[in-house]
């Protein structure tokens, strides 16, 4: 196999170190240990996500929490905000567990904007609204202060944001904003390998699922916070332990790094890149709503991006085609986790000199 350095929206690089916690030997789920790990992950994370709300951990991808957020969450219908795939997902979510739901969908490179949600919630027929923080798809970030403040308007509401690929990489304030369930995963800004997802879950949302019929067995949100408070924090099944002993080394290493400076560091790389991506090409997104962890690039001048990333990958480097249907429309290079400005540089040098770029 090639390994090559990533500038892929997920999975991102993950450090050497972390790497090698995934191969600490394994402590049986029930021990103290396992408690131990896991409220200190929690007590991290808590830190990292602003909140005093409950952390929950799942052995899946993100996708499984957000699966189970919307299905323990609405009791009446959902409200979905989407701006890209990742908004998408949670209508499909809605509609494989049999859950009412109405998608209100903007053409790609278009943010949510807080009007629009007012717009919907005004007619009161929503309990959940779920919002895309940062659409990997198009590379935007939404207005999230802007959303907090409409949806502060309507106490019935829960709300689910999509955090998967800003946190850990941008400041994402839950208790301050509100956010009901904040949902992440291992693989992005986070840089784990792939595999575990986390979430925050605030007290509006723990009451929620009491008035929640069926919602399945694995994603049930109110059981695995049933092991965290009669088990002192455990996991309802066997968890990867491989994972949270990675993660609670990764999250001493981002507060050793000072959450500040990591939110700086990534402030810098999509400042640069938003630069560079408008110098040759053009960012994809209306502007003022660019992602900080990844730069969407429309391709205005009709490159060939596989034979540009077959040119990359010789030097070791991968970046992203576009999603979906923008796949050659445009392309997409990340900036979350371990990269710095160094990379920045060494990748799109690489792409001036392969593109004779000027
Ligand atoms: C990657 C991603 C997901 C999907 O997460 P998985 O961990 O792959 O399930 C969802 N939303 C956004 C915004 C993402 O970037």
């Amino acid at each position: 196999m090639e390994f090559k350095k990533l500038f892929i929206p997920g999975p991102t690089m993950v450090h050497p170190d972390v790497l090698a916690k995934m191969a600490t030997p394994m402590i049986g789920h029930r021990s103290k240990d396992a408690s131990d790990l896991q409220r200190r992950i929690t007590e991290k994370m808590r830190k990292l996500m602003f909140t005093s709300g409950k952390i929950v951990l799942s052995t899946s991808s993100g996708t499984g929490l957000m699966e189970g957020a919307i299905r323990n969450a609405t009791a009446k219908r959902a409200m979905v905000f989407s701006i890209g795939a990742f908004g998408d997902r949670w209508h499909e979510l809605a509609k494989f567990n049999g859950i009412e739901a109405d998608i209100h969908r903007e053409t790609d490179g278009h943010p949510t904007m807080p009007a629009t949600v007012d717009k919907y919630l005004s007619m009161g027929k929503y309990d959940v609204v779920t919002i895309t923080h940062n659409e990997t798809s198009v590379g935007i970030m939404n207005p999230i202060e802007g959303i907090a403040e409409v949806i502060r308007k309507y106490p019935d509401i829960v709300w689910l944001v999509d955090c998967v690929s800003s946190l850990a990489g941008a400041k994402v304030e839950v208790d301050k904003l509100g956010i009901d369930i904040c949902i992440t995963s291992s693989q992005k800004a986070l840089a784990l390998p792939p595999g575990l997802a986390l979430a925050s879950v605030s007290k509006k949302a723990e009451e929620r699922f009491e008035k929640v019929g069926n919602v399945g067995y694995y994603f049930d949100i109110k059981n695995l916070i049933k092991y965290i408070d009669k088990k002192d924090h455990q996991y309802s099944s066997t968890p990867s332990l491989s994972h949270m002993f990675a993660l609670d080394f990764q999250l001493d290493r981002i507060e050793k790094e000072g959450l500040e400076n990591r939110f700086i560091r990534h402030i810098e790389m999509a400042e640069f890149m938003i630069e560079w991506a408008n110098k040759y090409f053009k960012v994809f997104c209306t502007p003022g709503f660019e992602s900080m962890t990844v730069t969407c690039i429309a391709n205005t001048r009709n490159i060939n991006v596989a034979d540009l990333n077959k040119e990359l990958g010789k030097l070791k480097m991968q970046i992203s085609n576009g999603y979906g249907d923008l796949k050659d429309k445009t392309f997409r290079i990340a900036h979350m986790g371990e990269l710095n400005m160094d990379d920045m540089l060494e990748v799109t040098g690489a792409i001036e000199d392969i593109l004779k770029l000027k």
